[in-house]
C-alpha cells in the first residue's frame, strides 16, 4: 500500500535498521523493486528524480503506474513514492500528482532561503499527511544534473532545518552520488554523531549508497541513519546482466529479441541487488 515514509522511518530509527530508497526508471524497475519488497516483507521507498519523472512522461504517469501496480501485484508492504532531490516547483508538482513523500533539496540556497522554502513545504505536507525530506550540505557527485560539491554538513544548520518539522534529514557526511573514487576518504562519522546528538529521534538519510562498504553502512545505521538511497548500483547490475545476455548472442536465438525476454535478466539483477541491500540494511521482515 502507498503510504508516507514517516511511520516506516520512525520505526526504522527506533529499531536500528534502515529502509532502502531505490530509484525507478521505468515499469521493469518499479515491478522488480515492488516484488522484492513483498518477497522480503520489507518496507520500501521508490525514489523518482526530476529527470526520471520527465523520462517516464511526468509525475502523474509515475504515481498512477505505481498505484496501479501495487493494486495489481497485491503489494501489502508499506511503499512510499518519493521525489528525489526535488526543486521547489518539482515538489509542488509531485504533491499534486499523488506522491506520498517528497524531498526538497534546498542545499544550494543560502540557509535562510532553504529554511523559508522548507518551512512552506512542511506546512503543505503536514496538511496532506505526506512525508518530507530536507537536505543540508550538498552531497558530492552528480545525479541527473544535480551536482553537489561533497561538503560536510554543519550540525547546527541540520538542527535548524530539523526543527522546522521535516520528517527526515539528509546531511552531507562525505558521501557522494555515483561510483566512489579510489582515494575516497570515507564517511565522516564524527559529523554524523554530532548531527544525531542535536537532532535526536529524527531519521537521518544517507545518499549515494552505492559502493559504501558494508561496515560503514552498519556504522552509519548505528549512528541514526534510517534511510539509505541506492540508485547507481541497480543501474550497474541491470546493465551488466543485459550486456551478458546480448554478448552471449541470446537475442539472436529464437524469440530472444522479445523485450520481455531481453529485459528479464536485467530485472532479475535488480531484484538480486535490492534483496542484498534489504538484508544489509536490516529491513527484511520489518513491514
Ligand atoms: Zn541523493
Amino acid at each position: 500500500m502507498l503510504v508516507s515514509a514517516k511511520e516506516m522511518l520512525n520505526k526504522a530509527k527506533a529499531g536500528k535498521y534502515a529502509v532502502g530508497q531505490f530509484n525507478i526508471n521505468n515499469l521493469e524497475w518499479t515491478k522488480a523493486i515492488l516484488l522484492t519488497a513483498q518477497e522480503q516483507n520489507s518496507p520500501v521507498i521508490l525514489g523518482v528524480s526530476e529527470g526520471a519523472g520527465k523520462y517516464m512522461c511526468g509525475f502523474k504517469t509515475v504515481a498512477d503506474m505505481v498505484k496501479a501496480m501495487i493494486d495489481e501485484l497485491g503489494i501489502t508492504v508499506p511503499v512510499a513514492l518519493h521525489l528525489d532531490h526535488g526543486s521547489y516547483e518539482g515538489a509542488k508538482k509531485c504533491i499534486d500528482a499523488g506522491f506520498s513523500s517528497i524531498m526538497f533539496d534546498g542545499s544550494h540556497y543560502p540557509i535562510e532561503e532553504n529554511i523559508a522554502k522548507t518551512k512552506e513545504l512542511v506546512g503543505i505536507c503536514d496538511r496532506l499527511g505526506l512525508s518530507i525530506e530536507a537536505e543540508v550540505g550538498a552531497i558530492g557527485g552528480e545525479e541527473d544534473g544535480v551536482i553537489g560539491g561533497g561538503e560536510v554538513a554543519d550540525p547546527q544548520e541540520c538542527k535548524m532545518i530539523a526543527d522546522l518539522g521535516v520528517t527526515m534529514l539528509a546531511a552531507g557526511i562525505g558521501n557522494i552520488h555515483g561510483k566512489y573514487p579510489a582515494n575516497w576518504a570515507g564517511l565522516r562519522f564524527d559529523t554524523l554523531d554530532a548531527i544525531q546528538k542535536l537532532t535526536g529521534t529524527m531519521p537521518l538519510v544517507l545518499h549515494g549508497g552505492t559502493g559504501i562498504p558494508a561496515d560503514m553502512i552498519k556504522k552509519a545505521i548505528s549512528l541514526g541513519v534510517s534511510k539509505i538511497n541506492v540508485n547507481t548500483e541497480c543501474q550497474l547490475a541491470f546493465a551488466a546482466a543485459t550486456r551478458e545476455y546480448i554478448e552471449a548472442g541470446k537475442d539472436l536465438e529464437g524469440k530472444g529479441f522479445d523485450p520481455r525476454k531481453l529485459l528479464a535478466p536485467g530485472v532479475e539483477a535488480i531484484k538480486a541487488t535490492v534483496k542484498e541491500k534489504m538484508e544489509l540494511f536490516g529491513s527484511v521482515n520489518k513491514a
